[in-house]
């Protein structure tokens, strides 16, 4: 079923592009700072709902009732709410106006009895950013859904409210590691993740924000200057360490080979000096044997300083049985190859909240009107899948421990910098018939200007790798 345009009445209030559009056509001549106005009593105000108000400091009054008119709190209806026997994880079905359901997870960290399931620290809500999923990865029960529809930005951003609402807990970290592909809903992913940012909203810190995608080069091209630049984190699902095994699996990745996949990749952690998450989901006899882990090893170990690789043991779904997961000995040795014999840091994602069938590829949602049809070709959502146990990760990873290190990470980063730009200029070498690796080899300190007057001469060298928006490239190039 092809996706479908999809048109909200009434429109979430939290929506971080159409409040503005609307307020701007009724005349304000200041809608952000109007929108940001409205939304900060909301969310400051305790119990305030948009219906009850009556005034708003700065806000003006004339616009007030037709805001109240078109637009409400939630346009998400709670179809159930199941939490793990150890109140850890919490799975929200939620139905959208228009019937389509998705699924939102929310997992509190450090949290061992159901005592502290209300109002727990540390808490991550994993959410979706589309209605289904074109991308037909193999292994993933989303993609057999195909894309259904495209989540509005409001939509987005309301998952995270509806978590801090009706779980009363305070968000700490959003993945977007729900149903669907961030990057193929690009605008209102990008709005979403700029206005849970926004220090005067929802004022979530950008690194507790980590976007997954199965590597949409230009999308993560854009993503880096646009809001990796901003601190915003990036996870990339690998799955496999070479072109040909991943391409079996991951369709995209013939759109998309290996090498420019990685070379987006070094570009993301170059230019924001951040590490990367790289998702790699092990299937029984698919991509977990050692040989596998060595090649892993091989393809990650000079990226090691800024490289964080999250095995995933593949979960079970119902769509397609030719998959399996590995065994728990399989799952330790992969590790261990890549962790003592490449330096790559490693975990490995912990099952958790299966009792509420929130685990990976447990995500499923198929009580739409839509979705019944789609049930028809497969069954339900496993992207959503990642959710909780990722999102301990997450915060271990890019929370707590990276500010523990960061002196020492950052000196650690700076060199896996320069490594890379060793590795672009060797590459530029070949790709200019020059002597560029020998140059990098050499005395010279190499800058990230540098690097950008490589990428500026590959951009030149090669049309087919050009990050850019609109037609024009992303950077400034001298
Ligand atoms: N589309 C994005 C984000 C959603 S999927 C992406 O692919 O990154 C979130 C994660 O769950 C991805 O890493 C995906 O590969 C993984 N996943 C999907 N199905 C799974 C399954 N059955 N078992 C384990 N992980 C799965
Ligand atoms: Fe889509 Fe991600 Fe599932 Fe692939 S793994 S089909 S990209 S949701």
């Amino acid at each position: 079923m092809p996706k479908r345009a999809r048109t909200l009445s009434p429109m979430p209030i939290f929506d971080p592009l159409r409040l503005p559009q609307f307020l701007k056509a009724r005349g304000s001549k200041r809608p952000q700072l109007h929108a940001t106005v409205l939304w900060r009593h909301l969310l400051r105000t305790p119990k305030a709902t948009l219906d009850s108000v009556d005034f708003v400091e700065g806000f003006p009054p004339s616009l007030l009732a037709a805001v109240q008119l078109h637009f409400v709190m939630f346009t998400i209806q709670l179809v159930r709410k199941s939490t793990s026997s150890d109140g850890s994880t919490t799975k929200m079905l939620l139905r959208l106006q228009d019937g389509f359901d998705i699924e939102t997870v929310v997992m509190r960290h450090g949290c061992t009895t159901a005592r502290k399931v209300e109002g727990e620290k540390r808490t991550t809500v994993c959410v979706s950013s589309q209605i289904g999923c074109k991308m037909g990865c193999k292994f993933c029960a989303t993609g057999t859904m195909g894309e259904l529809g495209d989540l509005w930005s409001g939509e987005i951003v309301e998952q995270v409210a509806m978590a801090s609402f009706l779980c009363n807990v305070d968000v700490r970290n959003v993945v977007f590691m729900g149903m669907g592909e961030p990057m193929n809903n690009y605008v209102q992913m990008t709005a979403a993740v700029s206005s849970l940012i926004d220090q005067k909203t929802f004022g979530l810190s950008p690194s507790r924000i980590t976007v997954s995608t199965v590597g949409i080069v230009p999308r993560m091209e854009e993503f880096t200057e646009e809001l990796g630049q901003r601190g915003v984190s990036l996870a990339l699902s690998l799955h496999a360490p070479n072109q040909l095994l991943r391409a079996s699996f991951v369709p995209a990745a013939r759109a998309y080979p290996l090498t420019r996949l990685m070379r987006a990749v070094d570009i993301y952690t170059l230019r924001t000096k951040k590490k990367i998450l790289m998702e790699y989901c092990l299937m029984s006899g698919v991509n977990d044997a050692p040989e596998h882990a060595r090649e892993l090893g091989e393809l990650l170990t000079s990226r090691k300083e800024h490289v964080l690789l999250n095995l995933i043991p593949y979960n079970d779904t119902s769509v397609d049985a030719k998959y399996n997961a590995p065994s728990r000995k399989d799952v330790e040795q992969f590790a261990d190859i890549v962790m003592r014999d490449y330096g790559v840091r490693t975990t490995v994602r912990k099952e958790m909240g299966s009792d509420v069938a929130a685990a990976c590829g447990q995500l499923v949602t198929q009580e739409g009107e839509d979705q019944a049809k789609a049930k028809e070709g497969g069954k339900s959502g496993g992207g959503g899948v990642s959710s909780k146990q990722q999102l301990g990760d997450m915060e271990d990873l890019f929370g707590g421990s990276m500010l523990s290190v960061r002196k020492k990470e950052r000196k650690e980063a700076w060199k896996g910098h320069v490594q890379a730009l060793e590795r672009m200029k060797h590459d530029m070498g070949e790709v200019l018939g020059g002597g560029g690796g020998g140059e990098a080899g050499g005395k010279r300190s190499i800058t990230l200007d540098d690097m950008m007057a490589l990428v500026h001469q590959e951009v030149a060298h090669d049309p087919t790798y050009t990050p850019q928006k609109d037609g024009r490239p992303l950077w400034k190039l001298k």
